[in-house]
């Protein structure tokens, strides 16, 4: 069979694989505790299932224009607005089938072949592939202080005369760091001297946690809109839990736009009229959902942090914010992704290898579920790992045998 080489090159998103292996060990009875997910336990805000029923009810299911509904549009301008103090136009705004469709889309109408694209690591595990996707190269930034932030030094010394831009994501998936202010000013900074643009991936932005507040790279240009290289890219999967509904979009300068317009026009026409209904109810709708699901986050996120001072061997950053920490497992298997493997086939815990995100040792946990989902889940890992730990467990009449250590 004849498959494209650059198709065949392309991984699987990681994530989404192992949902997909944690799905089918349920389906067939397993207690499966679920570490890996980049989603919350929540229901959509009835704002958003009003919406799409409203316009269900109509009857009138057609297509949209390209870009996404002037009434969904003008409730991202204003969400642009309140949290970004920037005024936009409808020609600066693109929905899309979830950020990622965003992303994607944003790299497709910016690099030519051979174009470079700096990652920070560690990193969501799309970017690099998307980027190849494209004909880009990925030129992946790792500290070599063997923190999660970013140095400045690191970025210049990887540019080139191919490098047209960089993805920041910040509050970062999977670490969960905020990147300093101080950081994302002279990045911006540097860019627009440069030349290169400056993808914010902003999809965690308002989860952050201790009364922080993630820097929004606006703040850093003194560039209008259409002159500015910094482009934002957000959506309602992770703001309000609202992951099925694949509703994201991006605000850049009207040109760049224009393309991301013509080019999804020949894909996907346009993104669901429901879905852009209920991401308008969302939006349009009260907004305690979201400083509710902060909160939820910030608790479990302290949980978990409790949890995972009972593994000897791990050490683990603080999360500011996201659903997400990355502790290093280096001290227990230096290999992520056999590790990831013995955790789900023999402990049954869902858990990212940080081979994934460019970090090899670690683990990316999830903190998105239940409470005691996160206490089983630690509970069940320690066992796993820790040689003191009781040669077999009990879930439920389950027995689990640990004949590996
Ligand atoms: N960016 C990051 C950093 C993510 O973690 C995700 C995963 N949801 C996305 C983008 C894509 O989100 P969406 O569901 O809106 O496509
Ligand atoms: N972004 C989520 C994650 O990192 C969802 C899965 C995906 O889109 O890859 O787990």
């Amino acid at each position: 069979m004849v498959l494209s080489q650059l198709a065949k090159s392309i991984a699987e998103s990681p994530t989404l694989k192992l949902n997909e292996e944690a799905r089918l060990l349920r389906e067939k009875g397993e207690a499966v505790i679920h570490l890996g997910a980049g989603e919350p336990k929540n229901k959509a805000p009835i704002s958003a299932i009003l919406g799409a029923a409203a316009k269900l009810n109509t009857g009138e299911i057609k297509y949209t224009p390209t870009d996404g509904i002037p009434s969904l549009k003008k409730a991202i301008i204003r969400y642009t607005e309140e949290n970004y103090d920037r005024i936009v136009a409808p020609e600066n705004v693109i929905v899309s089938a979830g950020a990622k469709q965003s992303v994607y889309n944003i790299l497709y109408s910016i690099i030519n072949p051979q174009d470079e694209v700096i990652i920070l690591a560690p990193f969501w595990v799309s970017y690099p592939e998307m980027v190849k996707m494209v004909y880009g190269v990925p030129v992946i930034v790792t500290p070599e202080d063997g923190s999660f932030y970013p140095r400045m030094e690191d970025v210049m010394k990887a540019v080139s005369s191919y490098t047209r831009a960089i993805i920041v994501n910040s509050p970062n998936n999977p670490s969960g760091v905020v990147y300093p202010e101080s950081f994302i000013a002279e990045l911006v900074e540097y860019c627009e001297k440069k030349d290169i643009y400056v993808i914010m991936d902003d999809i965690y932005h308002k989860l952050v946690f201790d009364g922080k507040t993630a820097p929004p790279a606006y703040k850093y240009t003194k560039k209008d809109i259409e002159s500015t290289h910094v482009i934002v890219v957000n959506g309602v999967s992770k703001l309000y839990g609202m992951t099925g509904f694949r509703i994201g979009w991006a605000i850049a300068n009207r040109k760049l736009v224009e393309v991301m317009t013509n080019v999804q026009s020949q894909i996907t026409s346009c993104t669901a009229v429901l879905l852009q209904a209920a991401a308008e109810g969302a939006l349009t709708g009260l907004q305690s959902a979201v400083e509710t699901l902060r909160m939820t986050l910030e608790n479990n996120r302290n949980v978990m942090m409790q949890e995972l001072l009972s593994l000897k061997g791990v050490r683990t950053t603080r999360p500011d914010g996201t659903y997400y920490c990355l502790p290093d497992f280096s001290a227990y298997m230096k290999d992520s992704v056999a590790l990831s493997n013995l955790l789900l086939k023999r402990a049954l815990v869902v858990a990212v290898p940080g081979k994934e995100f460019g970090m090899e040792g670690y683990l990316r946990l999830s903190y998105a579920g239940s409470i005691k989902d996160i206490k089983e889940g630690v509970e069940r890992i320690k066992w796993a790992l820790e040689p003191t730990a009781p040669k077999d467990i009990y879930i439920g009449e389950r027995k689990l045998v640990r004949d590996w250590l």
